[in-house]
Formats: structure tokens, sequence, C-alpha cells
């Protein structure tokens, strides 16, 4: 799954959401998460994300990031 990070925080840009295929980007009042049941894995939003706050989840020291958007993604609206 794809992960999105401290970068996206204030980030106004919702050029992830317009790319994304199966629509799993949810939004909180600061920040987009992405629903890791839901991402295909496919890459597409990462190079599109101008704060580039979107990051595979093999990357090292995600842990923190990938629970919270699997949390916030249950609590948040889908967008
Ligand atoms: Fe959506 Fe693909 Fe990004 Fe996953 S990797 S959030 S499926 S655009």
């Amino acid at each position: 799954t794809y992960v999105v990070t401290e970068a996206c925080i204030k980030c106004k840009y919702t050029d992830c959401v317009e790319v994304c295929p199966v629509d799993c980007f949810y939004e909180g009042d600061n920040m987009l998460v992405i629903n890791p049941n839901e991402c295909i894995d496919c890459g597409v939003c990462e190079p599109e994300c101008p704060a580039e706050a979107i990051l595979p989840d093999t990357e090292d020291g995600l842990e923190k990031w990938l629970e919270l958007n699997a949390d916030y993604s249950e609590k948040w609206p889908n967008i």
C-alpha cells in the first residue's frame, strides 16, 4: 500500500485524489489519508503529490504513518 505522511499536513492540493483509480483517499481537517485495505498499490498518486507526502509502505520508518492512515481512513469521509 501507499501511505500519506507528514508533508501532507495543510497541503491544499488534491491531485493524488484525482488520479486514484479506486478512490481510496479520505479527508480530515488538515490532511488526507489512504485506506490500506483499498489501495491497489498502483503508485500513480506518488509522483502527482507536489508535497512528496505519499510513499510506499516498504520504506523504512513508516509504521506510525501506516497505522494513522489505517485508523483515520475508517473515520474520515471518502474524497
Ligand atoms: Fe490510489 Fe494507486 Fe495511490 Fe493506492 S497507489 S492510493 S490505488 S493511486
